[in-house]
């Protein structure tokens, strides 16, 4: 058996066991690493995030009741008991806000969905910037798309997860962690238009290359409820708006000189990230394209001096990873997700892969912190049905 017909076996005797019935399907949708254009998603810009083989399997099974019940394995180990149509943004807490609000967020979209036994397990690690939330959110989401036969499109599922995690859960994240869990595709980053929602599957060949992609996990958490990531969004929203502009995204590279000079101390700088990260994002396509993912590695180092000095979401645990794994002789290094901890991806050649590794680890025992997880990621399929 392949690792996802083991975890899907798992969780559909899981299932039967918590449910004392046999589940209508099983399915997966998996977290993402971003390559490259952090914070450009709700500045309806570009991205290039692909999916790690580490994903949320999910079980469920119609019931016509109107209940939804739900239970996750890294749950504590009760039910959550829901009436679907007494769902409103505030009423629900806890991890089951994700799953409860995509289903909510269907009904509010007038779609006809009712209850649902649902059991799931992930290998995402969660509050780790590799979003576990839109993993469990889309997970779900493809479920229903099935369980109640709404043939929505996969741009059409991320927008439900996107407005579940913004409306009812209470976070006001952009489109891309959704996006790129139900569109990436095995072997590919996708090039991620946040205003049109248009992609494309960019090849992504590591290993004919001779290299790895390392994930760093530096185990501090972030919290993007909190008010830090809401008042950056509010930030870029007032500089399109006093330069006239429908988003940031309609500023080119070459008029930032001028724009800059006429905003705000408190602005410039959140719009040359921006602007200089949405660049990166087309070079590091070209990269891609041309046959050069080696070519990525100074996008990513620059990508995070950009998040440090200009945007301000990193941390020390984020910078040190990123310098220690640079001066061990990775290719470029950079935070991904939306900061304030959270993970770090390094392009390194396969064959310092260890040494990087050690190399991070050892300078975080240096500063004493706490070792980080290692992860590989590796380009994988977005969610799909296991069985
Ligand atoms: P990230 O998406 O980077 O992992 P978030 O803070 O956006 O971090 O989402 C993490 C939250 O998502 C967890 O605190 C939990 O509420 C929920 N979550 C994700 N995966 C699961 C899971 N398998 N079981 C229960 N809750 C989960
Ligand atoms: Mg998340």
């Amino acid at each position: 058996m392949t690792g996802a017909a083991a975890e899907a076996a798992t969780v559909r005797r899981e299932f039967a066991r918590i449910h004392g019935r046999s589940p209508d399907g099983v399915w997966a949708a998996p977290g993402r690493v971003n390559l490259i254009g952090e914070h450009t998603d709700y500045n309806d810009g570009f991205a290039l995030p692909m999916a790690l083989p580490q994903t949320t399997v999910l079980a469920a099974r119609r019931r016509a009741d109107g209940l939804l019940r739900l239970h996750s394995a890294q749950g504590d180990g009760a039910i959550t008991e829901l009436a679907v149509a007494d769902l409103v943004p505030g009423a629900v807490a806890g991890w089951a806000r994700y799953p409860a609000g995509v289903v909510w967020a269907l009904r509010d979209r007038g779609l006809p969905v009712g209850g649902a036994d649902v059991h799931l397990d992930s290998t995402v690690p969660t509050g780790a910037g590799l979003s576990s939330s839109a993993a469990l959110e889309c997970a779900l989401a493809v479920a229903y798309d099935e369980l109640y036969g709404l043939r929505l499109s996969r741009p059409e599922l991320a927008r439900v997860a996107q407005y579940a995690e913004n409306a009812f859960a209470g976070v006001p994240c952009g489109v891309m962690d959704q996006m790129a869990s139900v569109c990436c595709a095995e072997g590919a980053a996708l090039h991620l238009d946040s205003r049109t929602l248009e992609v494309r599957q960019v090849p992504f060949d590591l290993t004919g290359h001779g290299l790895r992609l390392l994930v760093l996990d530096t185990g501090v958490a972030h919290d993007l409820a909190d008010g830090a990531y809401a008042a950056l969004r509010g930030g870029c929203e007032r500089a399109a708006a006093l330069l006239g502009l429908a988003a940031l995204r309609d500023l080119a590279e070459a008029e930032l000189p001028g724009a800059l000079a006429g905003l705000p101390d408190g602005l410039a700088p959140l719009v040359r990230h921006v602007v200089t990260e949405n660049a990166r994002v087309g070079r590091a396509v070209a990269a891609l394209a041309a046959g050069e993912p080696e070519a990525l590695g100074p996008l990513l180092t620059a990508g995070h001096a950009s998040l440090r000095d200009d945007y301000r979401v990193s941390c020390p645990e984020t910078d040190l990873a990123v310098a220690a794994a640079v001066a061990a002789g990775a290719l470029g290094a950079r935070m991904t997700g939306g900061g304030f901890g959270g993970s770090v991806i390094a392009l390194v050649p396969a064959a310092a892969a260890g040494s990087v590794a050690r190399a991070v680890t050892d300078a975080f025992a240096a500063a004493g912190f706490a070792a980080p997880a290692v992860l590989e990621a590796v380009p994988s399929p977005g969610a799909r049905r296991l069985g």
